[in-house]
């Protein structure tokens, strides 16, 4: 249900971007937005103001913030799991408040002009323990198999968020709507009963006693039933998944090929240890994307991956919807890790730079992710498909149909102008179709042959570089049924 309106709201932006830029009434422009940015709400060393002074100085119009949600770890001795426990917990969103977070992004927007500043977190949805403290080996698995959540706006919704050690996650009991109702009615006749003969008088009783104890059960919430003791594999994660959903926000798979805490990370006592997770993709759906450009590994972009199997079980009508390609920084101060606030830039096209039009750009995949090693970085001048009627999909996340065989267009160059070696590779549903390599502005025209009768295609760039790379998110093209064309 959740899925299917999503995927209608998708439909409609990429109906709209189908239209010419003037009849959405403001041209559409691209924004360079940073996200995956820590304050010191959370595990990041700068205050939320300080972010955004270096957002700004960095060209950057929109940051999006991403502080932990909840940032616990329990370990209870079995069997004695509830009484013999240690827990170890970090400053969170949910430790320092949720409105408090929400109030001092809105103070800082209101003071700020430059640089619009968008709520998030990273979430942590689920993890558990293996070995055990006796033998020295304890380890919490997953603990980074992360989330981004960005766009909910109400306190509420970080409160409630479902994932492990959230004290208020509970699962409502989906009750038929008209029960508590009926218990009222229902009692009444019990109290009807009560001022009658004896006989009655204890049916009365018994029938209130009844729905007395009804409503109660009515009222029974399940706690979050994914403990921190079994691998639940990709549930827990779903069912956050679908929560943001629900909730009107955006998620991002965050560092699936993380490499940092691939052999265990020591962490005290014990040990945490996460595989990379890039079957993430393929193995949840409800979503809206995932890092792909993060770090030094980016080999999901490359064409095959599970992104590709994501994106080909899109056009083939397997998935609602398919995963949009971001760039993530993971940034909590200037020179940890080496990773400077300009290095990771997730560039999207929207008609104006406020919260709504830059998450439904993210949402539609109208978004390049690239980045930058150096003073300048890759841009994407153009991508285009053209149709056999000279129809044009202009950009990433955008959709034509077409009747027969089209005509791709690229070019790519620097933001300082000058020219430089780079290479273009052109993916189309899985494959690499041409790659060029030269001095920017480099450019191409590709005829494509194929023309598949009621199939759906997608297109995508990737870009390398010495001083960085760039990965588009794909145009599709719908070529009509041969029935439909002969019909023409
Ligand atoms: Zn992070």
């Amino acid at each position: 249900m959740v899925g299917k309106s999503r995927s209608v709201l998708i439909f409609l932006s990429l109906a709209t971007l189908a239209l010419p830029a003037g009849a959405l009434g403001n041209e559409a422009s691209w924004l360079t937005g940073l996200i995956h940015v820590h304050s010191n709400f959370s595990s990041g060393s700068y205050s939320i103001e300080e972010l955004a002074d270096r957002a700004e100085s960095v060209g950057a119009d929109f940051l999006i913030l991403t502080d932990h949600d909840l940032a616990v770890m329990a370990y209870g001795l079995q069997p004695f799991q509830k009484f013999l426990k240690k827990k170890y917990e970090k400053r969170s969103i949910i430790s320092q408040g949720p409105e408090v977070y929400l109030t001092e992004i809105a103070r800082v927007n209101a003071g700020q002009k430059a640089v619009l500043i968008i709520p998030g977190v990273q979430s942590t949805p689920h993890y558990f323990w293996q070995g055990s403290l006796l033998t020295g080996n304890l380890t919490s698995i997953n603990t980074r198999r992360e989330v981004l959540i960005l766009g909910l706006d109400r306190a509420e919704q970080y409160r409630n968020l479902p994932i492990v050690h959230n004290p208020r996650t509970y699962y409502r009991l989906d009750l038929f709507q008209g029960e508590l109702i009926f218990f009222a009615l229902a009692s009444m006749a019990g109290l009807v009963l009560l001022f009658n003969r004896p006989l009655f008088k204890v049916l009365g009783l018994g029938v209130i006693l009844l729905c007395l104890a009804g409503t109660l059960n009515s009222q029974i919430r399940v706690p979050y039933p994914f403990d921190q003791y079994h691998d639940f594999g990709y549930r827990p994660y779903q069912v956050l998944l679908d929560y943001v959903a629900q909730n009107g926000g955006l998620s991002f798979w965050a560092h699936p090929e993380s490499v940092y805490a691939e052999r265990g990370v020591s962490y005290g006592p014990i040990t945490m240890r996460t595989a990379q997770y890039p079957a993430a993709l393929i193995r949840t759906d409800n979503y809206t994307g995932f890092e792909a450009v993060y770090g030094d590994k980016n080999h999901l972009r490359e064409p095959g991956r599970e992104w590709d199997a994501a994106l080909l079980g899109y056009i083939n009508g397997l998935r609602q919807n398919y995963p949009v390609a971001i760039a993530g920084s993971d940034y909590h101060s200037e020179g940890m890790s080496e990773t400077k606030l300009n290095e990771f830039k997730t560039v999207v096209r929207a008609t104006g730079k406020s919260k709504a039009e830059i998450l439904a750009a993210l949402q539609a995949g109208r978004v390049y992710a690239l980045r930058q090693l150096t003073n300048y970085h890759l841009i994407l001048e153009t991508f285009k498909v053209i149709g056999s009627e000279g129809q044009t999909a202009d950009g990433p996340g955008s959709k034509i149909e077409s009747v027969g065989p089209v005509q791709i267009l690229a070019r790519v160059s620097f933001s300082d102008h000058e020219s430089r070696e780079a290479a273009i590779q052109l993916i189309s549903n899985g494959r690499e179709i041409k790659k060029i390599t030269g001095k920017t502005p480099l450019d191409f025209s590709y005829n494509d042959t194929q023309d598949p009768p009621g199939a759906t295609v997608y297109y995508r760039l990737n870009v390398s570089s010495t001083a960085g790379l760039l990965t588009t998110n794909p145009i599709f093209v719908s070529f009509p049924p041969q029935a439909d064309r002969t019909s023409e």
